[in-house]
């Protein structure tokens, strides 16, 4: 049995601590939401008041926030998990950041003896209740050896990838593919609709051939429902798409396509979608042709 500090109750981990739990770990759950760590509570773990409270005595600290400011601040921050772990703590933060904050984040917990992995994830909600996420783990080999029993226990395709950032460029990569996936079968209910074609019938068919993939799968019903309940949240996927161009630009390379899908989804935003689901990329499709 591990004693793991978990923060950051949301979407993804609420499920992800709920799993930890089940497999006979001790969790304590800090959120800044109430009833988030009530669900971890009425699942078997234990609330912790605050970051001090979910660090103290734990072995391993996971983290599963929404962006860089609040890893920055709930990991470096005064009174933050740096400050307060024991050394030797494994810190695996499982949020989507840049990749230069993992290594920052990296940098400063070596010097306090703390070990750290990025360890980013995808799946979507539905990965993260299944217990089937894809990680991908940027770090030292022996520190993914002594996390990988844990997230064994949440994901299904678990591969150290590299050295610390590595895991949140594979990220990156994956959610440029994400995007651009949405974006092309949101163009394709459009055109099947606007021609007087059953989208279902049409998806339907299109998902034993060439074009089959995990969202026609997963997402085609919801999508031809209009059914935008997140799930993955326009504006995680906006900041997610920032994060690709900042690391194509510190890679050097031109990502013409990722461009494109970065201002589809600016686009859901600035219309007003940005806390649906990533699928009402399908609504940005429709503004575009006047529907
Ligand atoms: P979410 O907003 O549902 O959950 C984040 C949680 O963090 C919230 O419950 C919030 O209250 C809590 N929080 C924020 N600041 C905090 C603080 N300072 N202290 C304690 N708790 C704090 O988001 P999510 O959808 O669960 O996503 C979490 C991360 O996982 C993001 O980086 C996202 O990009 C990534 N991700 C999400 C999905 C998905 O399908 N939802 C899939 C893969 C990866």
């Amino acid at each position: 049995m591990t004693t793991i500090g978990f923060i950051g109750l949301g979407i993804m981990g609420s499920p992800m601590s709920g799993h930890l739990v089940a497999a006979g770990h001790a969790v304590r759950g800090f959120d800044l939401n109430a009833d988030s760590v009530a669900k971890l509570v009425a699942a078997g773990g234990t609330a912790a008041g605050g970051v001090a409270d979910a660090v103290a005595g734990a072995d391993v600290v996971i983290t599963m926030l929404p962006d860089h400011p609040q890893v920055e601040d709930v990991v470096l921050g005064d009174g933050g998990v740096l400050e307060l772990a024991a050394p030797g703590t494994l810190l695996v933060d499982m949020s989507t950041i840049r990749p230069e904050t993992s290594v920052a984040v990296a940098e400063a917990a070596a010097s306090k003896g703390i070990r750290v992995l990025d360890a980013p994830v995808s799946g979507g909600e539905a990965g993260a209740r299944q217990a089937s996420l894809s990680i991908m783990v940027g770090g030292e080999e022996a520190d993914f050896a002594a996390a990988r029993p844990l997230l064994d226990v949440v994901g299904k395709t678990v591969v150290h990838v590299g050295p610390h950032g590595a895991g949140q460029v594979v990220k990156a990569a994956n959610q440029l593919m994400v995007g651009g996936i949405y974006a092309l079968v949101a163009e394709a209910i459009v055109l099947l609709e606007a021609s007087g074609v059953d989208a279902k019938a049409g998806l339907d068919v299109l998902a034993g051939g060439l074009a089959a993939n995990r969202i026609l799968d997963l997402k085609r019903e919801t999508m031809i429902a209009r059914e935008f309940a997140p799930g993955f949240r326009i504006d995680l996927h906006h900041k997610d798409m920032g994060i690709a161009l900042a690391a194509a630009r510190q890679a050097d390379v031109a990502l013409p396509v990722t461009g494109l899908i970065a201002q589809l989804i600016a686009a859901g935003r600035a219309r007003g979608y940005g806390s649906l689901d990533h699928s009402a990329l399908l609504k940005v499709i429709e503004n575009l042709s006047g529907r």
